[in-house]
């Protein structure tokens, strides 16, 4: 499977271990990165999900984000 292939929202499908914590995401449609009370970021901060997962989502995510702007 092509990561860069899927869009930006679904790539937290693809992160197996975020899976438990999005429900603590107020926000539907969390992107876990700059929203207040996330569910990825608590766990993040109680060391339940490794910081180089969490890197490597933001990484990924950012360059999904980007390739879809340029897509027009
Ligand atoms: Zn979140």
């Amino acid at each position: 499977m092509d990561i860069y292939e899927i869009e930006s929202k679904d790539l937290e499908n693809y992160f197996i271990d975020f899976r438990n914590y999005i429900k603590n995401c107020e926000f539907v449609g969390c992107t876990h990165i700059k929203e207040e009370n996330c569910g990825i970021k608590e766990a993040l901060r109680e060391g339940k999900i490794q910081e180089e997962r969490y890197e490597n989502y933001i990484k990924i995510y950012n360059d999904l984000k980007d390739k879809e702007e340029h897509k027009w």
